[in-house]
Parts: C-alpha cells; sequence; structure tokens
C-alpha cells in the first residue's frame, strides 16, 4: 500500500544540458570572481529567456485588466490569463480548469485552505496530522487554525534517515482526524513521500488531504487524479516560471462548498448592502486584480518542461544527485543530513567542525551558491539536534561540471578542520 512512488529513472546521455543553459542569462555571468555555479534551485529556480521575454512583450503590447474590460488588450490578456489555466489543468491533470485556482505562490495556497475550509470544517476537538518534516508554511496556518478552533495538531515522526514512520501515521489517524497536510518532497532533505498511501490511508477514517507539492512539481509528473488528493499547492518560481505566483487545485465538490478567502472585486456575482452573492469557483478565491503578467509569462516555463519532458528532468536531475552524493561523500568531514531510499535533487550536509553559514560563505567567495540554514523547518532541525544544514540543490541546467567544481571548493573547504 506504501508502494514508493517510483522516482528512480535511468540518466539520458544525450540530455542537452549545454543548450539549455544558454536558454537561461543569468547562469552566464561571474560572481566573485568566478563562474557562477546556482546550487539553490529548492529555493528558487532561474528563469529562461522565453519567460522574460514573454513578461517584457506582456507589459510592451497586452497590458490590461481582465475578466472585466470591452476593448481589445483586455480581451487580449484575458485569453491570455486563461489560458494558463488551461495550460496549468493539464499539467496537474486537473479534471476542470475551474479547480485551478492562482494564487501567490504555494504559502498563500495553504493559507488560503486553512482559512476557507478550515474555517468551516474544523471544530473544535478535530484533529489535523502534519509531519515533522513540513517546510514552515504547512506548519503554522495550522498551528494557527487550532489555536483559533480548539483542535489538535498532530506530527508523524521520523526517523533518522529522513523517512515517515508511517506505522505511527496510521496509529495518528483516527475518527476525528479531518485533514492531512502534508509535503511531497522534502525541501530540507529531499526526501520523497510515498504519498499515494498517505492519501489512501488519510481516506479510510473520512479525512481530506492537502499536498505540499512546492518540491515535487518541478521535478516529476504530480497527477492530482491518480493521487486522489483533496488539495494540492505548489508555486511558480520553483519551477522556471515567475515569482509571486502560485497555483492552488482542489476537488470540486469542496470548493464549491467553502467560503471565499478574500473579499473583494471579481470574486462576487452581485454586491448589495443587504448581502452579496459570490462568484462561481476558480473566480470566488480570486479577489481584486491578479498578478496577470506573471500568470501569463508562466505558460512559457510549462512550455519550456513539456518540451524537454518530465522523465528526462528527472533522469538527469537523479544522476546529478548520485554524482553529488557519491563524489562529496569522499570528503573526510563531510556528513550527509538526510539519506533516505527515495530522494530527489537535494543533498543537505555538514562539514565536520564548521558552522554551516560559514561553509556557504566560503563556497559563495568562490561562486557557488547554496543555501545555509535551518531551510524554513526549524522543528525538523531540532529533531537532528542542528542549528541547519548546507544545501545544494540541483536543477535542469546544472552539470556534472559543476558538483565537480563543488567538490573541489568543498574539499579545500574540509581540509581545515578535518
Ligand atoms: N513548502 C515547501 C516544501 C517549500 O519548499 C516551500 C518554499 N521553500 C514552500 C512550501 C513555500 O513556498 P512559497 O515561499 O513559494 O510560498
Amino acid at each position: 500500500m506504501y508502494r514508493k512512488d517510483s522516482v528512480a529513472k535511468e540518466g539520458d546521455a544525450g540530455f542537452p544540458v549545454e543548450s539549455i543553459r544558454k536558454r537561461f542569462p543569468i547562469l552566464h555571468q561571474e560572481v566573485n570572481g568566478r563562474p557562477l555555479v546556482y546550487l539553490d534551485n529548492a529555493a528558487t529556480s532561474q528563469k529562461p529567456l522565453s519567460v522574460i521575454q514573454a513578461l517584457n512583450q506582456y507589459y510592451s503590447t497586452d497590458n490590461a485588466n481582465i475578466h472585466r474590460g470591452a476593448h481589445a488588450l483586455a480581451a487580449r490578456a484575458t485569453d491570455q490569463f486563461e489560458r494558463t489555466r488551461q495550460m496549468v489543468k493539464s499539467f496537474i491533470n486537473s479534471p476542470s480548469e475551474e479547480q485551478v485556482i492562482f494564487t501567490k505562490g504555494t504559502t498563500e495556497g495553504i493559507n488560503l485552505v486553512a482559512s476557507s475550509f478550515g474555517r468551516k470544517f474544523i471544530q473544535e476537538g478535530d484533529e489535523i496530522i502534519i509531519s515533522a518534516m513540513e517546510h514552515h508554511s504547512n506548519i503554522v496556518p495550522w498551528q494557527m487554525l487550532c489555536e483559533e478552533k480548539g483542535a489538535e495538531l498532530k506530527v508523524i515522526p521520523i526517523t533518522d534517515e529522513g523517512e515517515l514512520i508511517l506505522e505511527t501515521y496510521e496509529k495518528l489517524l483516527t475518527p476525528k482526524t479531518k485533514l492531512v497536510a502534508i509535503q511531497h518532497v522534502s525541501n530540507a532533505l529531499g526526501t520523497v513521500h510515498p504519498i499515494s498511501g498517505i492519501i489512501e490511508k488519510a481516506h479510510e477514517v473520512g479525512a481530506k488531504v492537502l499536498v505540499d507539492a512546492a518540491q515535487s512539481s518541478s521535478h516529476f509528473l504530480v497527477d492530482v487524479q491518480a493521487l486522489d488528493c483533496d488539495f494540492l499547492a505548489f508555486s511558480a518560481h520553483k519551477l522556471y516560471g515567475p515569482t509571486g505566483l502560485g497555483i492552488l487545485y482542489g476537488k470540486r465538490e469542496l470548493l464549491e462548498v467553502m467560503p471565499p478567502y478574500q473579499g473583494g472585486g471579481e470574486m462576487i456575482k452581485e454586491v448589495d448592502f443587504d448581502g452579496t452573492t459570490f462568484n462561481d469557483i476558480p473566480f470566488k478565491f480570486e479577489a481584486g486584480t491578479p498578478n496577470i503578467a506573471d500568470v501569463i509569462a508562466f505558460q512559457k516555463a510549462l512550455e519550456f518542461i513539456q518540451e524537454l519532458g518530465k522523465d528526462r528532468i528527472l533522469a538527469h536531475e537523479n544522476e546529478l544527485l548520485s554524482y553529488a552524493t557519491d563524489k562529496l561523500g569522499s570528503i573526510k568531514g563531510f556528513i550527509p543530513v538526510g539519506t533516505a531510499s527515495q530522494k530527489v535533487s537535494v543533498l543537505s550536509f555538514l562539514i565536520n567542525g564548521m558552522h554551516p553559514f560559514d561553509v556557504g560563505m566560503m563556497l559563495d567567495a568562490m561562486g557557488i551558491a547554496v543555501r545555509t540554514g535551518h531551510h524554513c523547518a526549524q522543528p525538523l532541525m531540532k529533531r537532528f539536534n542542528i542549528e541547519g544544514t548546507v544545501r545544494a540543490s540541483f536543477a535542469v541546467y546544472n552539470t556534472k561540471q559543476e558538483i565537480d567544481t563543488l567538490y573541489n571548493s568543498l574539499s579545500r573547504i574540509a581540509k581545515r578542520k578535518n
């Protein structure tokens, strides 16, 4: 039942990484006198020229407010905006485009569900389950909701390797469980969770499931119908798209009975001082002028991913991860953090005797961008009794040569203390 949602794929010798790199202008620069090696993709990925140009094009030729203008520019902007919704529908295999809601990002998607679904369907004494590995944005909204409602937050514990303890998860599930909010992939450790089984088990007790797909949607196929999740949230900026844009998917029968998240223009049918009627989904959840330019430019990011194919992207990233894990693992004093059997894109580690922040600063001086710190997962860091880690995370444009550069720099840094 907890089949491993397969992520391992063979590498692709003919993968056109060099021509892919040419499409990302930002990669071709020096930082601190060295060619930039960008390995902070779990924080945000870089954008291909097509996305950058689409933003420019929109403001140069089509800019208008959508859904209400009677003129040509408004019609063009509206068509393009709604075209992205269609593309996202196909990207996640949503049954309809009305179930695709544009948000600011994963964080806002989760907060929308906590505010709207939570306010209506979570009552005193109910239980919400999350995991010990969640990003703060999938912890704090539930804490706030539980406090407001007198509900209880329960936490799935993890092993030393960084995997969920599923036997305990099953014990936590009771008829009081109303929601399971779980990440698909850990941003701090790269663990891929067996969410199909987690969703199945939650549904057996009648609980709904929200999947935080912030770290999975850029690496492998996320099919909301195959997963049968009730909600799924992700951010465009981790998917080669613009910042300030996210997607929330929800099952129709839930979205239709959930109250609006914010009030304002666009989300209404009719407003009267005696009362207001709300718009249909998805507009009920999209109050105010949305992030039109970024929604439209996101099409180019989706086209970029489709053109390469998610399977090939994943195969390339898996090859990088296993190459980096082996190579860096040979450095004296290298301590991996998170050694789950199913991982994607992320290599978190410590260097014996050194603070992760110092390691990050030294790598930066050599032109290498990694993330250091708690990765917005402080409870996870506490579980491991550490303050933070150094995190290298890989994307479609990274190369083995860049990992060699990381290896050489890290070897020199580690030698100081080991
Ligand atoms: N969840 C996970 C697993 C993440 O990695 C992130 C971003 N680091 C978020 C949620 C929040 O995403 P955003 O900041 O784009 O809203």
